[in-house]
Order: C-alpha cells, then structure tokens, then sequence
C-alpha cells in the first residue's frame, strides 16, 4: 500500500510524474532507448532541457534577464558558488542566519569575503525569522533562507532592501509566486518541491556574473553555465527531465498562485489541528510558521513515544523530526495530496481519544 509520505527530502513527488518518468526510464517516447542512455546533445534531451527552463521563467514570472541553470554539487555547493562568484575577497555581504542550512551558508561564504550577519535567531533555537536589521553600507548582497527545513520557519514577508537578495529557496521555491526583481540569484536543491536529488537550480541575474577579479574554475563559474545554457558539461539528465515532467504538473495544477492556495490549506488544517489537539504543540512562532515543513511535538515525551507508533502503524511515513529537535516534522510541499494531510489529522484526532 502507497505510504503517506511527509518525508522533508528528499520528498514525495505527483505519482504520474513518478509514472510517467519510470516509463521513460525503460523505453523513452518509443524511441527504443532509455532516457538514461540518450546522449545530452541529441535533440530531444535539449528540448527537454529548454523546457524546463522555460517552464521554470512562465511559472516564476521571471523576464530575460534571468538564466536558469541546472547544476550538480546540492543546495550545498552554493553556499560557497554564491560567494565565491559575487564577492571579491575585500568586499562584503550580509546574511541572515535562521537555521542549520543558513549557518553553513554564512560559514563557507566566509571563506570568500567579508560576511555580516546582519540577525540571527539562534538565540531562541532559530524558532521565529529575524525582522529587524541594518545592512552594511557596503553590503553586496542580502542573503537569506526563504525556508528552513529544519525548524519549520519560513519567511512570509520576503525584506524589501536596496541590495540584490541571493536566496537558498530549496524548501519552498515554486511553492508560492516571488517578485523576481528583488533577486540576484536563488538557488534550491530538487529534492524537495521539484524532482529528485542530483541537481539544483540556480536563477541567476546576468548582469552578476563574469565580474570578479577572483579566478574561478571553468566550472564553477556561473558564466560558464550562463553562456552554455546549463549545457556546458554533461547535466544531471535525469533529476532534469523529472523536474521538467513536475513542472508541467505544476503548471496543470493552475500554476504557483493556484498551489499557493492549496499550500495554504493544507498547512491550516494541519496547523489548527496542532493547536487544538491537547497532545500536541507547535514549535515556532506563529506568524512565521512554514507552509512547507510543520514542526510541532507531542506535550510529553510518553505521547511521543505513541504518537511515532500510531503515525507508523497509519500507514504514515517520515514524520519524525530532525535528530537534534525530536518531535515531529511533516512535510507537505506541493505534490502532497490533501486526503494524506486528512489522514494525519485524523490519526492525531484518534490519537487524542484515547490518549489525552
Ligand atoms: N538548504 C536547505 C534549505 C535545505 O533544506 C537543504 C537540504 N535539506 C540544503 C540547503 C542542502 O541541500 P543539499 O543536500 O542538496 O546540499
């Protein structure tokens, strides 16, 4: 039996997109050839390639000024890429620091330049997002974590400042619309709202790149992908044409205005159940919760205990929180159905009539 999966990544994906994609594995638009044996020139991987970025610039509204690229290296290559091509070592930027992956955004970028850490919510166990804060004068960039994954924090007001944001989106990108303009660069693993591991899309503002007196290596150079179109070495073929087959899915769901609202609802329902259900409490502050990863724990070590064994005994998967937080974390991106946000409702109403 399908399993309801809340895993926080990498993270459940529309089961036709899974479909569609174990079909193209075996025998790809009845060529005879697998997708996994096509070589990336061929002409059908390049349009495949072209409509994912495609896709990726109608569904995020993003204009020309933009490239889209598909990398390798994790959501993690780019704590240090962003750096490393946005910032000469004399020059600075600025970071907000809400979480594990944010930490380790501003510790690698450090190696390249001057970093601020302009707030932190590390004071309070990064359970809220940091409002106030002053950039440097000479700051280059803002970067922030639109989405901690870890603690369930999300940035629902994305800040409005006079410097390009370069933003790790890796938790909610395509999850809600974005105003591109405020944006140098984003970056996001697939492995959550997108696709499988193995790639991580970058939007990248043109006129950023190419512009350092650092040498960079061929290929860890922006402008290397930016003037090849993501195609200067072999790309991540399979992660790319699965994300490419989720955003068309994306797309016939009405696009990111329409998920956003089911987005919406799905983490209302789950979120009014935490906090009337008597064996349950939320984790972080409310105005910041996420919409993409809800964390709460269970009012006593015992129910927690139960509620793992009840949740797994419901067919439920993934719900365990991260190693150092305990409690419990569900993941509801985009391609969660709203019947599995039922069921965990359901299961954590049971759950209460016979434990509370
Ligand atoms: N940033 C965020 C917000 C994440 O959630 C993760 C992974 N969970 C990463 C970065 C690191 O991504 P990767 O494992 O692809 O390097």
């Amino acid at each position: 039996m399908k399993k309801h999966n809340f895993s926080s990544g990498p993270a459940i994906l529309p089961q036709s997109v899974m479909e569609e994609a174990g079909k193209a594995v075996v025998d790809w638009n009845g060529m005879g050839l697998s997708l996994l044996e096509v070589s990336h020139r061929s002409k059908e991987f390049v349009s495949v390639m072209e409509e994912a970025q495609q896709l990726t610039k109608e569904l995020l509204n993003i204009n020309d000024d933009y490239s889209v690229l598909f990398l390798t290296g994790g959501a993690s290559s780019q704590f240090y890429m962003t750096a490393m091509n946005l910032l000469d070592k004399e020059e600075t930027a600025c970071y907000i620091d809400t979480g594990n992956w944010s930490a380790k955004a501003i510790q690698e970028a450090k190696v390249f330049g001057k970093i601020v850490e302009v707030a932190s919510s590390k004071d309070k166990e990064y359970v809220y997002i940091p409002k106030d804060f002053t950039l440097s004068n000479e700051a280059k960039y803002l970067h922030i974590t639109t989405n901690n994954t870890v603690q369930g924090t999300q940035f629902q007001e994305i800040p409005d400042v006079n410097v390009p944001l370069v933003a790790d989106m890796s938790s909610d990108i395509f999850s809600r619309p974005i105003d591109i303009e405020k944006y140098g660069l984003i970056y996001a693993g697939a492995q959550k709202n997108m696709g499988p591991a193995g790639t991580t899309m970058v939007i990248v503002r043109k006129d950023l790149v190419g512009k350092l007196n650092r040498v960079i290596p061929t290929i860890l150079n922006y402008k290397t992908h930016v003037d090849k179109g993501s195609m200067f070495n072999t790309p991540p073929v399979f992660p790319v044409f699965v994300s490419m087959l989720t955003l068309r899915w994306l797309k016939a769901q009405g696009g990111v205005e329409a998920i956003q609202k089911v987005n919406e609802a799905k983490a209302k329902l789950l979120y009014d159940e935490i906090d009337s259900n008597p064996c349950f409490r939320g984790r972080v502050a409310v105005e910041d919760r996420s919409l993409m990863n809800v964390t709460f724990f269970a009012q006593t070590p015992e129910l927690e205990k139960a509620f793992s064994e009840v949740a797994k005994a419901n067919n439920i998967s993934a719900i365990n929180g991260y190693r150092t937080i305990g409690g419990f974390r569900a993941s509801i991106y985009n391609a969660m159905p709203m019947e599995s946000v039922k069921h965990l409702v359901k299961t954590m109403r049971d759950f209460a009539k016979q434990y509370a």
